[in-house]
């Protein structure tokens, strides 16, 4: 078996240098053949702190490994100390023009800073502070171009927000550091069109060897966001190209987190946790499927082993449909048959199927080792 973080037959990572966000027991390495990590953002006030701890702490129990916080405010720039400090993931403080919330970043122990050199470069020349800064503090710096971002001579050159002008802008952002030694930067190219975005990811993948930072900006609610998301990322990680995500979903960000991973587990770039699979339902429906899924889902949750557990809506095709999972229940006329590697091992009436289900995942997880 290949090991749990080798990318999956069919998918070779693009070759990057690699940055690494925090340090100590909280350092994610990012690039260089790291695991793809995932990445959030919290929508609390920056500035209330306990509110933003709160959310971090839900992300990270979602299996978030980076957050970032906007910081647009004097308040919010006052919090950073705190959060940081405290925040069990590394932190990224958002910053769009003011040089002097960077510097407090890095003084309040912040992991990293997204930071667009030009916007800086046009109000305030302080990159070469800032790279020096960073530089010293061992601060990688995030360059986040999108339409809103785009230099305005790189919109007029490509007439428009185009693949093109967003890995430019992205490359000359880069290159106001690297005229300063600096080149612990990994980059974004977001863009609310999938194909734009994925184009513009594949530019800068042939341009640069900085680590990618994969985002399809204001994709929307679920399941729109989703979809764009998921299909964006499909064609960059199939790929090798992209080396830390975010999902950008109109939804509490434990959503973005849990679609995240989700997508990297799909593509077999990380091993999957438990799994559950059911069925869509047919005219052979003997049971509330929506339901029995729904409940199998609740008595799962956190239940931290690879499993595959199947839930099928019929007697009839149920274990042999889902063969390949390791246990599932074929459910209908008020009994479940209870099957585990496609072999029926018993059958208990359909109030008892959930925790028959769980009593049969944790014999399995005792039989493979650690649950
Ligand atoms: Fe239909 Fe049964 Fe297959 Fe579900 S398991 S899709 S109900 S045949």
């Amino acid at each position: 078996p290949r090991a749990p973080d080798a990318p999956p037959p069919g998918i070779e990572r693009r070759r990057t240098r690699r940055i690494t966000v925090g340090h100590g027991d909280k350092a994610v390495p990012i690039g260089g053949g790291a695991p793809i990590s995932v990445q959030s953002m919290t929508t609390t006030l920056t500035a209330d702190v306990d509110a933003t701890l709160q959310q971090i702490a839900e992300l990270t129990a979602a299996g978030c490994q980076i957050v970032r916080v906007a910081v647009p405010s004097q308040d919010d720039a006052d919090a950073l100390p705190a959060i940081a400090a405290k925040s069990a993931i590394p932190v990224i403080a958002d910053i769009h023009f003011q040089p002097k919330y960077v510097f407090q970043a890095i003084d309040a122990g912040c992991a990293a800073v997204r930071v667009n050199p030009g916007n800086i470069k046009r109000f305030d020349d302080r990159v070469a502070d800032i790279a020096e800064r960073a530089a010293a503090a061992h601060i990688p710096i995030r360059i986040g171009v999108n339409a809103g971002s785009l230099d305005k001579r790189l919109l007029a050159k490509h007439q428009g927000v185009t693949p093109e002008a967003l890995a430019e802008s992205a490359l000359w952002e880069a290159s106001l550091f690297e005229e300063h030694g600096f080149t612990d930067i990994k980059i974004s190219v977001k863009h609310h069109d999938p194909l734009t975005m994925v184009r513009a990811y594949e530019l800068l993948a042939e341009a640069c060897d900085y680590p990618l930072h994969l985002g399809v900006t204001e994709a929307g609610p679920p399941p729109q966001g989703v979809v764009k998301s998921a299909a964006a990322f499909a064609l960059l990680l199939r790929q090798g190209i992209g080396d830390t995500i975010r999902v950008s979903l109109s939804a509490p960000p434990v959503e973005e987190v849990k679609t995240g991973i989700g997508i990297l587990e799909s593509l077999g770039l990380r091993q999957p946790r438990l799994e559950i699979v059911s069925c869509p339902g047919c005219g052979r429906l003997q049971v509330d499927l929506y339901k029995l899924t729904a409940q199998v889902e609740a008595a799962f949750d956190g239940f931290d082993h690879p499993l595959r557990v199947a839930v099928m809506g019929c007697v009839v095709n149920g274990p042999g449909e889902a063969r390949e999972a390791d246990l599932g229940v074929s459910a209908g006329n008020g009994k479940g048959q209870i099957f585990v590697r496609g072999e029926i091992i018993r059958t208990v009436p359909e109030a008892q199927i959930v925790e028959t289900l769980v009593e049969e995942a944790l014999h399995l997880a005792d039989n493979q080792g650690s649950h």
